[in-house]
């Protein structure tokens, strides 16, 4: 069957831009790689989305914009993107399962945060263990927290941290920071930070929620247990976008590139969310370019289907 817009992708920018798709009239599939939700089926509590005064469940959010979705004429398969090819006039989806074909492609695959891959981290996600200090700082206001990292992301993060905890244990596997010397300067000067150089995390425990952690210093093997309400994991975070990355434009970290119509470099395709070079990644983000993808993606079609009447 030919789709007038495949969304690949069903987060936060995914479902939105199914609901401005299907409410235009357009024949749209919706292809994820896992249950529709993304990034959000990870956090407990969203307190930072607009329309709900004290806060909302992650789960509980996404899982109303698929049900909106679902209420519309939209396809949904659950399966993952292996590659994309442009054709003629459209563009063909190779998945794990089958082929697809569309005229216009949105891609909201978002992004992976990098884990540690140490005992604790899954069992204390959203219970203490956070990769994103815009969302979750305001949690530890007064308390111990833990942040793991030494780039600029990291170092940035820790100085926005340092405005709500009591103390910040700064742990980093090397004797120096990449991050700038400015931003350097201000997070180890401050009195509540406490530095542990050529250290990494070993261990994150609790019972209900996190307790601490136990940090290794790699030079003389020595572990420590630091008692800690939160620990914040900066060591990166990768577009997903290696599906992609043969026919349209990304940045050297593979975030793809796009004007603020959300086209890309590749006529047809657009892209929303996490998945694309931009300044913020939150949900609110990710909706608004979720909207606006599928309108630019609707106009496209019409343009499209206009040419091929005639
Ligand atoms: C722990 C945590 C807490 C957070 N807390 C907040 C918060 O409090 N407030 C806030 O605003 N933001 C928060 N964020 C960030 C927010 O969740 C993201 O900015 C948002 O989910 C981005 O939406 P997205 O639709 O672009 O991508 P995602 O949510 O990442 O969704 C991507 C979708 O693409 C699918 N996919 C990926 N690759 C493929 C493929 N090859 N084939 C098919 N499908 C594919 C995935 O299965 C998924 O459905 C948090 C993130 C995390 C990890």
């Amino acid at each position: 069957m030919q789709y007038d817009i495949i969304i690949i992708g069903a987060g936060p920018a995914g479902l939105t831009a199914a609901i401005y798709a299907g409410r235009a009239g357009m024949k749209t599939l919706v292809i994820s790689e896992a249950i529709p939700g993304g990034q959000a089926m990870l956090t407990e509590e969203i307190e930072n989305y607009p329309g709900f005064s004290s806060s909302v469940k992650g789960p509980e959010l996404v899982e109303n914009m698929h049900k909106q979705a679902k209420k519309l004429e939209i396809d949904f398969s659950c399966e993952m993107v292996k590659e994309v090819l442009k054709k003629d006039k459209g563009f063909s989806v190779k998945t794990s399962k089958g082929n697809f074909s569309s005229l216009s492609l949105i891609i909201a695959t978002g992004a992976s945060y990098r884990k540690l891959g140490v005992k604790g981290e899954e069992e204390f996600t959203g219970r203490g263990v956070s990769y994103c200090g815009v969302c979750d700082a305001p949690l530890f206001k007064n308390k111990e927290i833990a942040l793991v990292g030494g780039g600029d992301t990291a170092v940035y993060e820790a100085s926005h941290l340092l405005k709500f905890a009591s103390t910040l244990h700064l742990v980093h596997r090397r004797d120096r920071l990449r991050a700038t010397k400015i931003m350097q300067k201000r997070v180890l000067e401050d009195k509540k930070t406490v530095m542990y150089w050529n250290s990494v995390i070993e261990e994150i425990y609790g019972s209900k929620l996190m307790e601490g952690v136990k940090i290794k210093d790699v030079k003389n093997g020595k572990i420590q247990n630091v008692a800690c309400k939160g620990i914040f994991v900066f060591v990166g975070i990768d577009a997903n976008s290696n599906a992609f990355k043969n026919i349209l434009k990304t940045d050297e970290k593979g975030y793809i590139l796009t004007d603020e119509n959300m086209k890309t470099s590749l006529e047809g395709a657009y892209a929303c969310g996490d998945v694309r070079k931009k300044l913020l990644r939150q949900i609110s983000t990710a909706v608004g370019e979720g909207a606006t993808a599928a309108f630019c993606a609707q106009q496209y079609v019409e343009e499209l289907k206009g040419i091929a009447y005639k």
